[in-house]
């Protein structure tokens, strides 16, 4: 734990007492504040309550006593409408803070020095997190890992010199952590998501960039125009820009092209590091989020044999693009946080000849925008409430069948794959659909997935990720 000794002696509300904000309020008491906790769900309450914190409801509190108000990330702090306790916060000019906010306060009063790289952007947030802190800890170096992955960043061990830390942080936690001022700050994507919480594409954006814009480095992926702006605005304003590019050339920057990741440095081309034959790293948005994290793994000082090597002994995560197992030319992939269609396509443009699993319970505008991928699709499983709607989308463009539950989808998609003599084929499950329907989550929607999967006579398990 990281005691926030920042407001020893002082007084702080606190509104949210899910997991990170328990784990925030502990830190609080630890480094000697007052804290005074609330919210809605009265578990919640006496959660909190049983492990010693004060909870009282804070309609009642007198605002003016508070040093600071810690909000959690996942309560409304402007839209659709700012939460009562921000307005009461507001109206007594208390400041308004997250948890990431408390981890940089903290950092700069014990080890300002530690390298610290923060992550965001709309996709690929969590893999190039992970990437990251996996290539640091497999070079040796004194990691830890946090933030909107893993463990609560007020979890973590406390700075000390020479101690990484690398922290996913979703636009709700910048927008809590006025002064975030990562070592190398990486902005990843940015498209139109969560626009319920944020408002505006240029509101949401906004407050994306001020994760780079308070970077030392600010490593920026300029594949989209709002990224590209930001990525030119920072610049013109005199800070330290990296571009990544998927798919371009770039004169200076990092760039991907087929497998290799290159480094350009005034038109001047070398190759810094490669993909080719690393399972968990494949497809175009795993070369964004590799670019991403080899670039700061550069910026705090590895090498290129150290980079590569942890490249190489990534496991990737669970249910993303994950492969769980192998029968001969049949691999089965794992990609249940697809939960939509958008999130489904980098899996589909990853493999030339797929047996696809989709469906579950179904989101706005369906599979339509996948037709692109239709002809990668030796044949479709539908599953779940989506499937009639699947079904009807698909039509005459691909072969498929309704298979109602997850088990039969894959056994059906095994058989059929096996029989396939076209080289290499995958049974992909990437539902671009929400789980709830058959499943309590996507977690345990993949894992019955992996667990059908290697149920199947012949089928070696992949291990690794998770
Ligand atoms: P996040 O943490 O931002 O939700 P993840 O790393 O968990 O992102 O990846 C979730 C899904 O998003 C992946 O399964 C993949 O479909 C997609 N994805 C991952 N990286 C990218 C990227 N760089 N660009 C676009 N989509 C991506």
């Amino acid at each position: 734990m990281i005691p926030a000794a920042s407001f020893a002696g002082k007084r702080v509300s606190l509104f949210g007492l899910g997991g990170s904000g328990i784990a925030t309020a502990r830190a609080l008491i630890a480094g000697g504040a007052e804290v005074l906790a609330w919210d809605d769900n009265p578990d919640s309450v006496s959660k909190a309550a049983d492990v010693g914190i004060a909870t009282a409801d804070l309609r009642g509190a007198d605002w003016a006593r508070f040093s600071a108000f810690v909000l959690s990330p996942g309560v409304p702090l402007t839209h659709p409408k700012p939460h009562w306790t921000v307005e009461l916060a507001r109206g007594s000019g208390v400041e308004i803070i997250g948890d990431i906010e408390l981890f940089c306060r903290e950092r700069m009063l014990g080890a300002p020095m530690s390298p610290f790289i923060a992550i965001t952007g709309t996709n690929g947030k969590s893999t190039t997190t992970a990437l990251a802190a996996h290539i640091l800890k497999a070079a040796g170096r004194d990691t830890q890992m946090g933030g909107n992955i893993g463990r609560a960043v007020m979890t973590l061990d406390p700075p000390q010199p020479g101690r990484h830390y690398v922290v996913e942080c979703s636009s709700y936690q910048i927008d809590l952590a006025p002064s975030i001022n990562p070592t190398a700050g990486i902005l990843l994507n940015l498209t139109p998501d969560h626009l319920d919480r944020h408002g505006t594409m240029q509101h949401y954006a906004s407050i994306k960039e001020r994760l780079v814009a308070g970077s030392e480095t600010a490593i920026i992926g300029i594949d989209d125009s709002w990224c590209a702006q930001i990525a030119e605005r920072l610049e013109r304003a005199g800070r330290h820009v990296i571009r990544i590019s998927k798919r371009l050339p770039l004169t200076d920057g990092y760039f991907a092209d087929s497998g290799n990741l290159m480094e350009a440095v005034h038109g001047r081309y070398s190759r810094v590091a490669f993909l080719e034959g690393i399972g968990s790293l494949r497809g175009q948005h795993n070369a964004q989020n590799a670019l991403a994290a080899v670039a700061a793994c550069l910026r705090v000082g590895l090498d290129l044999g150290e980079i590569q090597s942890g490249l190489e002994s990534f496991p990737g995560l669970a249910h993303r693009m994950e492969q769980v197992g192998r029968k001969d030319h049949v691999l089965f992939i794992n990609d249940s946080k697809a939960t939509n269609a958008d999130a489904a396509a980098p899996a589909l443009s990853s493999f030339p000849r797929i047996y696809w699993i989709a469906g579950g319970l179904p989101k706005e505008g369906g599979i339509e925008p996948l037709r692109g991928f239709f002809p990668r699709i030796a044949k479709a499983y539908l599953i779940g409430e989506a499937a009639p709607a699947f079904s009807a989308t698909l039509g005459e463009a691909v072969p498929y069948e309704i298979s109602g539950t997850l088990a039969a989808a894959v056994e059906h998609a095994a058989h059929d794959a096996a029989r396939d003599d076209s080289g290499e084929v995958v049974v992909l499950l990437s539902p671009a659909c929400a789980s709830f329907d058959q499943f309590k989550n996507f977690e345990v929607r993949g894992e019955a997935f992996r667990q059908a999967a290697n149920a199947i006579e012949g089928v070696k398990p992949i291990g690794g990720a998770r």
